[in-house]
């Protein structure tokens, strides 16, 4: 057995024989050189090419693949690349297939000497297009050669090995055919490997592979989670997957799993692998990047993006839970106790901004306002005037919001859930903080690694304060989750279910487990 480590495309456990994607090898043809001929090849096979992906796009995708097969038809189009092509096959005598080949090298040196890394990811979309091209010329020519060979005798779902992927292969094959993928040269936002995280494909990297064809017909065990490949894994390491995989699918059965994520690109990758909704963003995360407090309008566009990114699901966006050490240096804290809405209330101007950023940002989804570290009444009524300051200002510029989005509290104090009744009537829902509810429950500082010992967030004393709090929610008829560390922990998932929790809202490594399958 073999192990190889690499960087997860898709998660997920797969099993399956290797089969190599291996492609037309340029040569000089017998055909004739003619470079009429090889003109008129090239063309017919172009348009051939460019029809087939048509009919595929006609098929019933999600918009990312469909645009990705559009943009492949406007690669096509490309006249610099129709006269680079030419000018070979008139300067060099060649074959349509070499001028192919030699323009798309060219092509792809190109792109591969920029800096920027999604233009770099475009090198495997000229390598896909080119051997799709060439193909076609074969065709066109009555070989019998294919340029991509199926292992015929592997009749089970393989696991597709390649240098770069291929969009137009996945495609081609169809997901029911693919187990997994590895390819050794793609990068993670290449075309093809958005179309694999699009169609839930474990899909891996792995650099270190070299001479792939050794592998074709192998047993190769994909894990996803994991980021590691097994060559003829043995059987102890099969069934360990199987179990594991087995724990993570039937863990949150009957329960309603959103993510917690920091990032627009986070919410992307959470829904796509199965998130419900997002329960919490961590907005002070874009804070902390930054040397500046951030100013509304680049806010709204994280907002946006990311209400865009969630697809119609429920976006909970927490306002800034900045302090203690989440402290950004510009921060020039005078009041180092302060700490989340309590610190926010001390600084109207930014909180402000931050709910005007989210309001305007409410018209583009389903988003809801979440506020960290509640716990008072008084918090409460002047969070409210806030709002209702903001609202009124967008209202009198005629700039658009949902004036019914929900609101949130969470609740991560001991203070909250005394009052938790009182709460339940103010807000939309409630979030149980876990983290932070444990430590002050407990009294066990959660930053210092002494106390680990005594930090438990199954300790009764937390989990009486948690029912109470599900109890008032459920009481005043309205929904309770759990985002802190505890809703991640995937042996206690059917405990929350038991307590009542209306969905829980879990870190994306650990929804990879639970919903990448
Ligand atoms: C929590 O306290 O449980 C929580 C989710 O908030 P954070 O970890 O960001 O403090
Ligand atoms: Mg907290």
């Amino acid at each position: 057995m073999n192990v190889f480590e690499g960087k997860t495309i898709y998660p997920g456990t797969a099993i399956g024989r290797a089969s190599i994607s291996s492609f037309v090898k340029c040569k000089q043809t017998d055909d004739s050189q003619d470079a009429y001929t090889q003109k008129e090849r090239y063309f017919k096979a172009k348009e051939n090419v460019k029809n087939d992906l048509v009919s595929i796009c006609a098929t019933d995708f999600d918009s990312e693949v469909y645009d990705i097969l559009k943009s492949y038809i406007l690669i096509l189009e490309d006249e610099e690349f129709d006269s680079l092509v030419l000018n070979i096959i008139k300067v060099e005598k060649t074959s349509a297939e070499c001028a192919v080949k030699k323009a798309s090298e060219h092509f792809a040196s190109m792109l591969k000497k920029s800096g920027d890394a999604y233009i770099k990811g475009r090198v495997s979309d000229v390598y896909d297009l080119s051997d799709r091209i060439r193909e076609t010329l074969k065709e066109i020519s009555g070989a019998k050669e294919a340029s991509v060979k199926t292992d015929d005798s592997v009749k089970e779902a393989v696991i597709l090995v390649s240098e770069y992927m291929s969009v137009t292969e996945i495609i081609k094959r169809g997901k029911e055919n693919i187990a997994g993928l590895i390819s050794t040269k793609n990068t993670l936002h290449s075309h093809a490997s958005i179309v694999a995280r699009s169609l839930g494909i474990p899909a891996i990297i792995v650099s270190e592979l070299k001479d792939i064809f050794l592998l074709s017909g192998k047993r190769i065990l994909i894990d996803g989670f994991e980021g590691k490949i097994y060559i003829d894994p043995s059987e102890e390491i099969v069934s360990e997957k199987k179990r594991e995989k087995e724990v993570y699918a039937h863990s949150a059965d009957g329960i309603t799993v959103y993510a917690n994520v920091t990032s627009a690109r986070d919410v992307e990758d959470a829904i796509k692998f199965g998130a419900e909704g997002i329960g919490l963003f961590r907005t002070e995360m874009f804070f902390l990047e930054n040397d500046y407090f951030p100013t509304e309008e680049e806010q709204f566009e994280i907002y946006k993006t990311s209400a865009i990114n969630a697809a119609g699901k429920e976006l909970v966006l927490r306002t800034i839970d900045l302090g203690d050490d989440k402290t950004p240096a510009y921060l020039n804290l005078k009041d180092k106790e302060l700490r989340g809405i309590k610190l926010c209330l001390s600084m109207p101007e930014i909180f402000k901004t931050q709910l005007k950023a989210l309001l305007r940002a409410s018209v583009f989804g389903n988003i809801s306002i979440m506020f960290p570290m509640i716990s008072s009444m008084d918090e409460v009524e002047e969070v409210k005037r806030f709002l209702e300051e903001v609202k009124a200002e967008l209202k009198t510029k005629n700039i658009a919001f949902n004036e019914a989005i929900k609101l949130g509290a969470m609740i991560e104090t001991p203070e909250a859930v005394v009052i938790a009744d009182a709460l339940a009537k103010e807000f939309d829902f409630f979030s149980v903080g876990s983290n932070d509810l444990t430590q002050y429950a407990l009294g066990v500082n959660r930053l210092n690694s002494e106390e680990e010992k005594n930090y438990n967030q199954k300790d009764p004393k937390v989990l009486s304060l948690i029912k109470a709090t599900v109890e008032a929610a459920h009481n005043a008829k309205i929904t309770v989750g759990i985002c802190g560390e505890l809703a991640s922990d995937i042996s206690f998932m059917s405990n929350l279910k038991e307590i009542g929790f209306d969905y829980i809202s879990v870190s994306i490594p650990v929804l990879e487990k639970i919903k990448c399958k």
